[in-house]
């Protein structure tokens, strides 16, 4: 017999079950916006990015997407996610993932470098966490981000970016539209 194809329901089933998990890890964190936004808002903005502007209906891209701030920010371990939604969903996770033992300025070098080695799935997730985080430094930034920091946001975001291009174009179009319209919007002041 082939494998049974996962339906629908297991489908979503899968897809909320990361998303109580992420919740859990997130819960006590805040964005940096002015408000202290809760953390969970954001992998959660940036899997429905993947899914209504992307196209993308990969289950497993989706909960990765869902996951994808977890293994940098909580205590959470790859085994962990390996156990709960297996091995290639973990190993997306773990591919966008930073090296937190790294200094900062080092670690934003590294992910330019590093984002043109990621696979194809990684790729996608990354385009909707930078377009996700354009669109906070544009609209809920960081306290106390002069507008310098948050145009140079943008210049390191579009220079991870370019080794992301190649896997979706609509993607890749709203994250140039993103960009500009920051521009615009933080050049007029
Ligand atoms: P940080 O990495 O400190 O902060 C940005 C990250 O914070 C995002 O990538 C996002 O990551 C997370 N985040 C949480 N809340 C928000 C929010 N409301 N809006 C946007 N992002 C949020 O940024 P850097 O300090 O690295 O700054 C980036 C650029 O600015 C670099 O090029 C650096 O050189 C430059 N810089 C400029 C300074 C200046 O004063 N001019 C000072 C320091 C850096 P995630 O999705 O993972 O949560
Ligand atoms: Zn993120």
């Amino acid at each position: 017999y082939p494998r049974r194809m996962a339906d629908n329901r297991s489908e979503s089933a899968a897809l909320l079950a990361a998303v109580r998990f992420a919740a859990d890890k997130h819960r006590t964190q805040k964005r940096k916006d002015v408000e202290a936004s809760p953390y969970i808002n954001h992998p959660i903005a940036v899997a429905e990015i993947l899914a209504t502007v992307g196209g993308v209906t990969d289950c497993n891209v989706l909960r990765a997407a869902v996951l994808h701030d977890t293994l940098e920010d909580t205590a959470t371990t790859k085994e962990e996610l390996v156990a709960l939604f297996g091995r290639a969903v973990a190993n997306l996770v773990a591919e966008v993932t930073d090296d937190k033992s790294l200094p900062k300025k080092k670690r934003k070098k590294l992910q330019i470098a590093h984002a043109r080695t990621l696979s194809r799935k990684a790729k996608l997730i990354k385009l909707g966490d930078k377009i996700c985080n354009i669109s906070d430094v544009t609209s809920s930034p960081p306290k106390n981000w002069s507008r310098k920091r948050r145009l140079e946001y943008f210049d390191w975001s579009r220079k991870v970016v370019a080794g992301c291009r190649g896997v979706n174009a609509k993607l890749e179009k709203r994250f140039d539209e993103s960009v500009a319209s920051g521009e615009r919007q933080l050049m007029a002041k």
